[in-house]
């Protein structure tokens, strides 16, 4: 029976496979009492799976494959902390030798009621990571069961398999070489989990909150992942099978002719240069950032060297990353943001959780809020300028005492490198995102003291519609085709370019193909995205004539009906 079903895509691409099925343990697992004398040999054997657990994470960590991203690395050591805090690694040994219950029950018990908790939380990053807890205690699981790691596909080197899964980790992944899958499919997820980010930086198509296709998938079925619309067919008739066959094919045809156009300069067909930059996270994404062609980091997300460790970067050792980057970019600009921590990025054992933390002390306010901290970056920052073309920004700012406050902080940091003969770049370009619609409604106050500005949609939409971006329940409704929105980014473009100070969009928007042509009709000439999407960017920047596209351009700002504003756009992608 042929059937579809919808899903979150979270990398892009269109695959065709047959199912593989990956049992989800827990559902196996059943309940036994132990005779007294046999409840040493349980714990003993609780113990030893405990420790091939932790043996497979080191044996991962040692040989993450080349292919597979740094962060990887930090998502590994993640989830051997949690196997071996001791709510996962003791309390089902105490439940074992207090009620003489088999390992894998007494571990189904804990892992359910530590889930139970991690629901109680508000903060909804903190929510998220009951995923990572459930993925350790299925790999334990799996080890109790006598199936450590996953059971790789049967191997048929015939046909493409796709990976059906109730839930996968980003070690699973490192696991699941994209070589032995052509897609991943998972019950649960959202577009923000780790396994989404790990899934996109391996440029594998995944779908993610797929609710009940594990059940509804049988081993073998064939199956067609659209990661462009989010949709999964399932046993498709022969029809549909050659339409994406056909689809597929031109696809990969055009991914390869894309990296044709890494040399390329991006110039609409009127000859305008448009700029595509690179957002990066770590100084070992450089490498990306030139396969494909960026002319310059956008973007460096600086708050990850912070993430996931006990004692934060000090002064050095961010200097060390900072310059990695300035002087690996060769006189490129690098656009560095000083660290955005708070909200859904919380600095590990942060006891205070906000009530609503995407409206708390995050960002440039955390960082008025501890001077040293901030102090400190802006110390590496600075020293870095002289290694490269380093351009400092700063996020979430809303008004002009967070702004005079914050230049005043940069130069009394100049003032103290000044004072000990250290070298910087005096003329370093300070800029701010707009990423509050305050921000963007009083312009004037960010053009007045700041030399450039970055439009964060991302926050801007979050904001602007009162939508969580991380809150799977309300992603239907985050739309930012939302005639206030556009409104919006048409106002900080258009003022930005009258009053001659340089504009920028870093936000998902800037890298989806279905907004280039509307930004370029605002009048923005700077882009920044993840770096795999430099290069279908940059192929429609080449397609594009800027007079042609403005008339369309307008009559989707004048436009106040959803429906007319997407089928306005769909015309102006199809000229
Ligand atoms: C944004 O808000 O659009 C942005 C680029 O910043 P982040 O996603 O890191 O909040
Ligand atoms: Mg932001």
């Amino acid at each position: 029976m042929s059937f579809s079903l919808h899903g979150i895509p979270v990398s892009s691409g269109v695959a065709i496979g047959y199912a593989h099925l990956l049992s989800h343990t827990s559902l196996e697992v059943v309940h036994y009492v132990l005779p007294r004398p046999l409840v040493a040999e349980e714990v003993a054997r609780f113990d030893a799976a405990l420790l091939a657990t932790r043996n497979e994470f080191i044996s991962l960590r040692s040989n993450r494959p080349q292919y597979a991203a740094a962060e990887f690395d930090a998502f590994l050591e993640l989830h051997q902390m949690i196997l071996d805090d001791p709510l996962l690694s003791a309390a089902p040994r105490d439940m074992i030798e207090s009620e003489h219950c088999n390992a894998e029950w007494a571990l189904k018990t804990q892992t359910e009621k530590l889930v139970a908790q991690f629901d109680e939380f508000e903060d909804a990053y903190l929510r998220e990571r009951q995923t990572d807890v459930t993925q350790v205690a299925e790999r334990l699981l799996k080890q109790l069961l006598g199936q450590p790691g996953h059971q790789p596909a049967p191997t048929r080197h015939d046909v493409e398999m796709i990976l059906v899964a109730h839930d996968l980790s980003p070690a699973d992944l490192i696991q699941f070489r994209p070589q032995q899958y052509a897609a991943f499919i998972t019950d649960v997820g959202g577009a923000t989990s780790h396994t989404a980010i790990v899934a996109r930086s391996l440029n594998t198509p995944c779908m993610v909150g797929m609710h009940h296709a594990r059940e509804l998938i049988r081993e073998d079925d064939l199956l067609i992942l659209d990661g462009e619309q989010g949709v999964l067919i399932v046993n498709p008739d022969k029809a549909v099978l050659a339409e994406y066959k056909l689809r597929q094919s031109a696809w990969e045809l055009d991914r390869k002719k894309l990296k044709r156009l890494r040399g390329a300069r991006a110039n609409t067909l009127d000859g305008t240069v448009i700029e595509l930059y690179a957002n990066i996270e770590k100084p070992e994404d450089l490498v990306e950032v030139k396969e494909n062609g960026a002319t310059g980091i956008g973007l460096f997300r600086s708050e990850f060297l912070f993430l996931n460790r006990d004692v934060l970067p000090d002064e050095e050792e961010q200097f060390l990353a900072y310059k990695a980057v300035a002087a690996g970019m060769e006189g490129q600009p690098v656009t560095i943001r000083t660290f955005d921590l708070g909200a859904d990025k919380q600095l590990k054992g942060a006891e205070r959780v906000a009530s609503n933390p995407a409206l708390g002390l995050r960002a440039i306010r955390l960082c008025l809020a501890e001077p040293q901290l901030f102090r400190t970056q802006l110390r590496a920052l600075l020293r870095a300028t002289h290694y490269g073309n380093v351009k400092i920004l700063v996020p979430m700012l809303s008004g002009a005492a967070e702004i005079n406050q914050t230049l005043q902080f940069i130069a009394t940091t100049k003032q103290s490198l000044d004072d000990e003969g250290i070298p910087y770049d005096r003329e370093v370009k300070i800029g701010g995102m707009i990423e509050i619609p305050a921000a963007a409604l009083a312009l004037n106050v960010f053009a007045k003291r700041l030399d450039f500005l970055s439009i964060g949609t991302n926050d801007l939409i979050q904001y602007t519609l009162a939508i969580d971006r991380t809150d799977e329940e309300v992603a239907h409704l985050y739309d930012p085709l939302h005639p206030a929105v556009l409104h919006l980014l048409s106002h900080v473009i258009s003022t930005a370019n009258k009053l001659g100070v340089p504009i920028s969009v870093c936000g998902e928007m800037a890298g989806e193909l279905a907004y280039t042509r509307l930004f370029l009709g605002l009048g923005l000439r700077q882009f920044s995205m993840s770096s795999a999407q430099v290069p279908g960017i940059k192929q429609r920047v080449l397609t594009t004539s800027l007079p042609e596209i403005a008339a369309l351009t307008q009559r989707i700002l004048r436009a106040d009906d959803p429906l007319k504003i997407r089928e306005l756009l769909e015309k102006l992608n199809s000229q």
